[in-house]
């Protein structure tokens, strides 16, 4: 079957977009194709966008003459606080519009979008959630880091590091303790108490950790190391966020991993 007539079969499958209703969805980490057909259509349809700032400018470009609201925070600095946001979906849907709200990855992972989502279960506005992929699965693949991987893991926690240091903070020697690899959303900023946090609960100092910097984006970058120079070698980098932390075995597995595949490639 030719991708058109596969994409119109998918596409006639996929439920109308109604005036006036919300579609809460995830765009994935970056790069277009990480976008679900639904997602894709969505855009297409939708009458007004409600984005935030980790929905890369590839996507957005896909929106058809849909206005465009941004509604982003970054890095705790609310630059549309969530009651303005929710307050934006509220009157665009009762204007009629198709309101497709859309944020980085997946909308229920570390996304805010349920507490969107009982918003409009409280205002009585029809939504649907649309899933995308989320960074700590997919940005990883992005580098070439399995998440799981057959003797090495049995579980992979995602976790957020942005309370790391504060009362509310994770118990991260827990976590330690599990043995299995972490994913941190959220927390380069604290880069340096999640790493002290994670050596004081156990995990050596050579344990392979990353900071996986846009992933799928056009600014992606990597930075591997251990929890012994995890630390510097991010900071001489000079990263920025969107950043997820990675800790590990499953990090050693990406060299053996491009090494395979350039020997497969060079065949
Ligand atoms: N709902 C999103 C997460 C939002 S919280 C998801 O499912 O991915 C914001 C955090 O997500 C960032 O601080 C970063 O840790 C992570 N993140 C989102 N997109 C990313 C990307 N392209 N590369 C690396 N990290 C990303």
């Amino acid at each position: 079957m030719s991708l058109d007539r596969a994409l119109a079969r998918i596409a006639a499958g996929i439920p109308d977009f109604r005036p006036g209703h919300v579609w809460l969805a995830g765009a994935g980490p970056g790069h277009p194709g990480h976008l679900t057909l639904e997602v894709a259509a969505a855009l297409a349809a939708a009458d007004a966008v409600v984005h935030d700032a980790l929905v890369d400018p590839r996507v957005l470009a896909l929106a058809g003459t849909a206005e465009l609201h941004f509604a982003g925070k970054r890095g705790g600095k609310a630059s549309a606080a969530q009651d303005d946001i929710t307050a934006l979906i509220i009157s665009l849907a009762r204007e009629g519009k198709r309101v497709l709200r859309l944020k980085g990855g997946d909308p229920f992972v570390f996304g805010r979008g349920a507490e969107e989502a009982f918003a409009l279960v409280q205002q009585g506005i029809p939504f649907r959630i649309l899933p995308g992929l989320t960074s700590g699965l997919a940005g990883l693949a992005s580098v070439g880091i399995p998440a799981t991987m057959r003797g090495i893991n049995k579980a992979i926690i995602l976790a957020t590091g942005h309370a790391a240091g504060t009362e509310e903070d994770l118990d991260w020697a827990a976590l330690a303790a599990t043995g299995q690899p972490i994913v941190v959303y959220m927390g380069l900023k604290n880069l340096e108490p999640i790493v002290a946090a994670l050596r004081s609960g156990g995990l050596a100092a050579s344990m392979p950790a990353a900071v996986v910097v846009s992933a799928a984006t056009d600014g992606q970058n990597l930075v591997i190391g251990t929890l012994d120079t995890i630390v510097a070698l991010a900071r001489k980098a000079g990263l920025e966020p969107p950043a997820l932390i990675v800790v590990g075995e499953i990090v050693a597995m990406r060299a053996e991993l491009i090494q395979l595949e350039q020997m497969i490639r060079s065949a």
